[in-house]
């Protein structure tokens, strides 16, 4: 069995791409095969896991836009076991070079996926931080959606918006779809803030909510610039301690 999971939020700097990279390092270190998918323009995932993104042949801008065979764009990266469709800049005009298709280019992501999708036990996509076609074909392609929530003001801001569209993509393209959970980041124990607003969001997330909270932790967002998981940057760090302790409850949901 093969899970697809979309990390989504369309607020920017939430820690979608810090968790996708250390999620899918996780879940392989643990012996799973993961294909980690790059759908954001910035291509901050591709980077992170050491990917030099200006020196790829092809990337998910091709399977998006000219429907290229996902074996052509996965490459492996420096973790056995975790492979990668990098993401590139060009993803930014992949809406408008698609604004005349009508039919099919919310599946494109889906459909390219069909043909490697056996060869994973964990697909995990990045998304950008935009509620457009990119997040609509992760939302298309993906089993569940993993919603990180940064421990901050307004921190629940937006969040109708982005299960509004979790619901209409459900009703349009993809009856299965469900919440895979949420998932606090940047949380500041220290400070009454980061825990009223972790309060705030379990009482509306309820058991959804994981219950390892990430910290806010300086070495994981060191470990990007070194094309890094955090657990080959620094494994004995809070940020290692956390993201294994989460991926330990990601498997374990699915393992019922
Ligand atoms: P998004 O993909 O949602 O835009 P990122 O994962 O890129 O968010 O995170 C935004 C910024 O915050 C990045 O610079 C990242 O390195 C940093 N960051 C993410 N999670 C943490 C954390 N738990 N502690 C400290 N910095 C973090
Ligand atoms: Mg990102």
């Amino acid at each position: 069995m093969t899970k697809i999971i979309a990390i989504t939020n369309q607020k920017g700097g939430v820690g979608k791409t810090t968790t996708s990279i250390n999620l899918a390092a996780a879940l392989a270190k643990a012996k799973n095969r993961v294909l980690l998918v790059d759908m954001d323009p910035q291509a901050n995932a591709t980077q992170g896991i050491g990917i030099d993104r200006d020196n790829i042949e092809s990337s998910t801008y091709n399977i998006i836009v000219e429907e290229c065979d996902m074996k052509d764009v996965i490459i492996p990266s420096y973790i056995a076991k975790l492979d990668v469709a990098p993401g590139s800049i060009d993803l930014a005009g992949a809406d408008l070079e698609l604004a005349n298709v009508k039919r099919g280019r919310e599946q494109r992501l889906k459909k390219a996926l069909e043909s490697v999708k056996n060869n994973y036990n964990y697909i995990i996509i990045d998304c950008p931080p935009a509620l457009g076609l990119l997040n609509t074909n992760a939302l298309t392609a993906c089993d569940s959606v993993l919603i990180p929530v940064q421990c901050e003001y307004y921190a629940l801001e937006g969040l109708t918006q982005l299960l509004n569209t979790v619901l209409l993509t459900q009703s349009v393209f993809n009856p299965r779809l469900t919440i895979e959970g949420v998932l606090l980041t940047m949380l500041d124990q220290r400070t009454n803030l980061g825990v009223e607003v972790s309060q705030e969001v379990r009482k509306y997330f309820k058991e959804k909510v994981y219950k390892t909270a990430i910290p806010r932790n300086i070495k994981l967002s060191e470990a990007p610039s070194e094309g890094l998981a955090i657990f080959d940057y620094d494994n004995n760090s809070e940020g290692a301690r956390a993201y294994r302790d989460f991926a330990k409850e990601v498997c374990k949901r699915n393992a019922k």
